[in-house]
């Protein structure tokens, strides 16, 4: 994998150094189980994969690489570069201006911009439109383009399956910047529409069965379906794309589903779907697929409490949260501040979207076994704070030095 130049204050070399002796141990990434750091009193287990990725650590670069040559231009992103405040801050601290929030809602208008402007397109990449708008005022979008491949892979694959007369099902959260981007480049060939989860699958489903009345899709998916979408002969033939960060077994079963479907509907069977059914499963990111088995791994594991670390906006964290909710009580924190003390974390509840403050987050038997993680644009660094903070509660724990000897 390319090596990136990520600026030296998000890299750790305790992670650093644990990961590299991962990867001399196990080349083809077939081990999801945690490395423990046992401290003695608390014991950590650091999820297999986490932290940054191919798409963020590139755009990164770009984006540090683009101030740093460009001094005196007006630089903006078109949004958050990735979904992490820090990264995001370190940015803006060094002059770059964001045009549009997370959700697309205008921070600074268009037509502030003049041809000589620099405008870096973040990750996730963005509309047919917006590139469109940016091209008009003569602004040279493909130098300062960061989106990543595996997002780019997803818009080549609804391109091919629109060219063999396939409407595109997309699984994302139609707000996020990724799936808007997604759905533009498919709507462009073909009728396209969004599905959050699996009960808007079902729904849409009742559409494809002929179950539900036509007019109410238009109201059902109003805002999610592409111009000219004719619900009694789009949803004949199908393919589910995804945005890349979703839940991968989501993503599955919602496919598999829809499959199930057109099967029932069509009388077909495994051997002719394909009449009315593309294949799409290769459209996970790699990031996604390793970052959440590795939480599997986690989760094999006996445990007291998870930490997941990141943007509390940022949708790949969410999902592994998703995951070790399942099991643990899980505490969603964006950096080591929110470790409040020993006896206090303050956290994001992604379903309520709010924060809230826990007492007595540590139990008080020994060891403790924390399970940590991280999202794919939270830098290693900030990682390592929380290791610090954990272990600082823990009077008499091994040394760091002492812990890592089995590492280096
Ligand atoms: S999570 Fe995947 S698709 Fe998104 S930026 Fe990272 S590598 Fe690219």
């Amino acid at each position: 994998m390319k090596k990136f130049n990520v600026p030296f204050g998000y890299r750790s070399s305790l992670i650093s150094t644990i990961k590299n002796k991962r990867k001399q141990n196990d080349k083809y990434k077939k081990d999801f189980t945690p490395s423990l750091l046992n401290f003695g009193q608390v014991q950590i287990y650091l999820a297999r994969h986490f932290g940054f990725c191919y798409g963020v650590e590139n755009a990164i670069e770009i984006s540090f690489r683009t101030v740093e040559e460009n001094p005196g231009k007006k630089i903006y992103l078109l949004s958050e570069m990735i979904h992490n405040p820090l990264v995001n801050d370190d940015l803006k601290k060094r002059g770059v201006q964001f045009l549009m929030d997370t959700k697309g809602n205008e921070a600074i208008p268009f037509s502030a911009l003049s041809a000589g402007d620099i405008v870096i397109i973040p990750a996730f990449g963005t509309t047919l439109e917006i590139e469109e708008q940016l091209k008009n005022i003569g602004i040279e979008i493909e130098k300062y383009d960061t989106t990543c491949p595996f997002v780019e892979k997803v818009w080549n694959r609804a391109e091919a399956i629109a060219k063999n007369k396939y409407s595109i099902v997309v699984h994302g959260k139609p707000q996020h910047e990724e799936t808007r981007a997604t759905f533009s480049h498919s709507a462009v060939n073909s009728p396209t529409v969004v599905v959050t989860d699996m009960n808007e699958t079902i729904e849409l489903a009742k559409f494809i069965k002929g179950e539900k009345p036509a007019k109410d899709f238009y109201v059902e998916f109003a805002g999610r379906f592409s111009e000219g979408f004719n619900v009694e002969e789009d949803l004949q033939r199908i393919g589910v794309v995804n945005q890349t960060t979703m839940l991968a077994s989501d993503t599955q079963a919602i496919a598999d589903y829809l499959k199930n479907v057109m099967i029932e509907k069509y009388n077909l069977t495994e051997d002719n779907i394909e009449e009315r059914f593309a294949d799409t499963r290769d459209t996970l990111c790699y990031a996604t697929y390793e970052n959440q088995s590795a939480v599997y791994g986690l989760l094999n594991t006996e445990a007291d409490l998870a930490v997941v670390v990141g943007g509390y906006n940022s949708s790949n964290t969410s999902h592994l949260v998703e995951l070790c909710e399942e099991k643990f009580p899980t505490y969603f924190i964006k950096s080591a501040d929110e470790i409040l003390s020993s006896k206090e974390i303050r956290h994001y509840n992604l379903h309520k979207h709010t924060l809230s403050d826990t007492i007595s987050f540590l139990p008080e038997k020994k060891p403790v076994k924390i399970l940590l993680t991280s999202g794919a644009s939270c830098p290693d660094a900030v990682v390592e704070a929380v290791i610090k903070k954990l272990v600082s509660f823990f009077k008499g724990s091994k040394s760091m030095e002492e812990v890592m000897k089995e590492f280096v």
